[in-house]
């Protein structure tokens, strides 16, 4: 007797008294037994089945290895990001609170009137922090993070992309609060339609709104962050899912100082003065948040430089001979990291916000 699940597929059997987890464990080791399986393997069984060691219903019919994938490589059950890691930004944080944070938190508040959207886009300049809030959403709300970049689903995944959203999906409605993040969106919703768009990624994004739309009805506490250097490219069924829109602009003068400050204090290199600190913000306008942090580790290799080219042997060089990090070292390093974002992409941002950005 064959079994069907929701989709048609096939289903096998589960037995309902006890543990299943050496079922799927032979069914991904090919009936091979438990021996043949890797740690990696049997662990994210263990995460995926629930405390009576069943695998949920949704996830019976989907393929192992994708379960698998998804377990090892997307899911990141501590995303170890706190709002205090985060230089500047005020605005998006607190909007990204009231916004996200608190209904996944109090789904039984926000609801109603209240009830939140469960699409988010985060847009601007490359590294400035997108990742970082959706990580300290999920951190904050205590969710499971899930990270795809959209383009390895049309890269990587070639032909196999739609299966993989579909597990992906499925995977976190049983780990909810969940927070999905996709990177590069643009490449999954773009309303370019070259002449070469292949049928399967028009169908890799039918499925992914599908998705979306199943759990933007529904009551599950699932929210999609969408983040993208090129909002331009979003089509309108991507504006409309993702209701909410915030800028994520390049770091202010002061986020500068913080994310120069607290590198350098972490490993207690930061002796700068208040003035050489200011002076290098003024000298790194147009620099992101990675930039910055690109020029924080290249100026911190200053002093061990300098101390090999005074002859210390690297071998037996002593931490204590090593001078502190100064202006000089980042002036330097200024020469050697260049801004990444031209002032001509910034005002293609701001139009775009001012035209769909969520502004208040
Ligand atoms: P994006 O997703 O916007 O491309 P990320 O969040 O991946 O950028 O940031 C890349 C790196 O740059 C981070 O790991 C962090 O070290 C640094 N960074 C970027 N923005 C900030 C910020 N606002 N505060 C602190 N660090 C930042």
């Amino acid at each position: 007797l064959q079994r069907r699940g929701i989709r048609g597929n096939f289903v096998p059997p589960i037995r309902s008294n006890g543990s299943n987890i050496g079922h799927i464990n032979s069914r991904i080791s090919g009936g091979k037994g438990d021996d043949a399986l890797d740690d990696a393997t049997k662990k994210c069984m263990e995460i995926l089945c629930g405390p009576d060691g069943e695998l949920p219903e949704k996830l019976r019919n989907l393929e192992p290895r994708l379960l698998e994938h998804i377990s090892n490589e997307i899911m990141d059950r501590d995303p170890n990001v706190r709002w205090d890691d985060i230089a500047g930004l005020e605005h998006a944080k607190k909007c990204v609170t009231e916004m996200v944070i608190w209904p996944l938190m109090r789904p039984d508040i926000f609801k109603g009137c209240r009830s939140p959207g469960r699409g988010l886009l985060l847009f601007g300049p490359p590294g400035t922090g997108k990742t970082m809030i959706g990580k300290a959403i999920a951190g904050e709300a205590k969710a499971t993070f899930f990270y795809i970049s959209a383009s390895s689903l049309t890269s990587k995944w070639i032909g196999e992309g739609e299966k993989l959203v579909r597990a992906l999906f499925g995977v976190a409605s049983c780990r909810q609060p969940a927070v999905i993040f996709v990177d590069e969106i643009d490449s999954l919703l773009s309303q370019r339609k070259s002449e070469g768009e292949h049928e399967s990624s028009r169908r890799l994004k039918t499925q992914f709104l599908i998705e979306m739309e199943g759990f933007d009805s529904g009551s599950e506490q699932i929210l999609l962050i969408g983040a993208t250097n090129r909002p331009q490219e979003l089509d309108e069924a991507a504006r409309r899912r993702l209701t909410k829109r915030l800028y994520i602009p390049l770091p202010s003068a002061e986020a500068r100082a913080w994310i120069i400050r607290s590198l350098l204090e972490k490993d207690g290199l930061f002796k700068l003065s208040e003035e050489d600190t200011s002076a290098i913000c003024k000298m790194t306008e147009g620099y992101s948040g990675s930039d910055m942090k690109n020029l924080v580790k290249d100026a911190s290799m200053g002093p061990l430089r300098d101390a090999l080219r005074q002859g210390k042997e690297i071998a037996k060089l002593q931490k204590e001979d090593l001078r502190t990090v100064t202006i000089q070292d980042f002036e330097y390093s200024l020469r050697e990291v260049r801004p990444s974002v031209s002032s001509s992409e910034l005002g293609s941002y701001e139009v775009w916000n001012k035209q769909f950005g969520s502004l208040s």
